[in-house]
């Protein structure tokens, strides 16, 4: 039996090792979930960990503590081999698509290579009756097949890199800052192929991005994260009319808040000061080096992540 939800993520925490030894906290107890056919976008800035979190999700790293749950079956620590057949329902699209295709291939070699590995195809007719129809679900044409990657454009390999991702018909892709490396003028076009395809097909997404626009046209739900830790979460258009974690309405800018009491808490239109190391970060919120409402506690006790209401999730003093 299916569970509700394709991904359920409980206190994710991954550390590395950093070059002195020290420990790298790049993820520290982060839950979500994310239900069939939705898509949860996960912001923040360079460093606060979200694409550390989904390739640890996606199993590209092995998990510190917490658990993985893909359609109900614990992944977390599943070895490479067990793994194989999870992986089929879960795929990658990747920010750079030049560097994440492999330019000695053709484009039909590179959509084909996952239906090999995965055994669904006996022989190269096989392979074709998938990526031919693929090709053209992603805007493009079998003319293009036989080509490679660096005669494309930008756009075009990034239309490749997601015809490489959905030709196993996962039930859950991580989309890695997939439009960041793309001119603006193609960036809404593949963000329509993502949409229209979770439309016909209930594909589910975790979408990672900077950019806050483009996670509210294609989310269900957000996340924001500061420094390893989800700040806050919340349905997509609440978190954007009522942000309430001083980092969120800092990336949001002057957004009007309808809750007069919040109203008086002045928004900053941008965050002072770089994010501190993940290797030693703050005590208690790691936000309150940047934060303009920071009091003593602050400083000394963390903010759990607390429902306000109505599922929206915030960890702040504040509330
Ligand atoms: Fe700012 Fe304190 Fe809230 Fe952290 S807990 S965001 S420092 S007010």
């Amino acid at each position: 039996m299916s569970s509700e939800n394709i991904l359920e993520v409980k206190n994710l925490t991954k550390h590395f090792k950093g070059p002195k030894k020290q420990i790298v906290h790049a993820v520290d107890d982060v839950s979500f979930s994310i239900g069939r056919g939705k898509t949860l976008g996960l912001v923040g800035e360079s460093g606060c960990g979200k694409s550390t979190c989904a390739r640890t999700v996606i199993r590209m790293y092995d998990v510190t503590a917490g658990q993985i749950l893909l359609d109900g079956t614990d992944i977390t620590k599943m070895k490479q081999q067990e793994l194989k057949p999870f992986r089929k329902n879960m795929q990658m699209i990747f920010q750079d698509p030049y560097a994440s295709l492999n330019a000695r291939m053709t484009v039909r070699d590179i959509i084909a290579e996952p239906l090999v590995a995965h055994g669904l195809v006996k022989n190269k007719n096989e392979a074709n009756d998938l990526v031919y129809p693929m090709l053209e679900r992603v805007g493009l044409t079998r003319e293009h097949a036989g080509r490679y990657a660096h005669e494309f454009s930008g756009g075009q390999r990034q239309r490749v890199g997601i015809a490489r991702a959905l030709v196993l018909k996962p039930e859950l892709v991580i989309c890695d800052e997939p439009i960041s490396a793309l001119d603006v003028s193609i960036q809404a076009q593949v963000i329509n192929l993502l949409k229209d395809y979770q439309e016909e097909k209930g594909v589910s997404y975790l979408f990672i991005a900077h950019d806050l626009s483009m996670v509210r046209y294609v989310s269900d739900d957000v996340g924001v994260m500061y420094l390893g830790q989800l700040v806050e979460i919340s349905e997509a258009d609440e978190i954007y009319k009522k942000p309430l974690h001083p980092y969120t309405r800092g990336l949001l800018g002057s957004i009007p808040i309808a809750n007069p009491k919040l109203a008086r808490l002045k928004v900053k239109s941008s965050i002072e000061g770089d994010i501190p190391s993940p290797i030693d970060p703050p005590s208690g919120c790691r936000f309150h080096t940047r934060c303009p409402y920071a009091k003593p506690e602050c400083a000394q006790s963390k903010p759990e992540l607390k429902d306000v209401g109505g599922g929206h999730r915030v960890a702040c003093h504040l509330y």
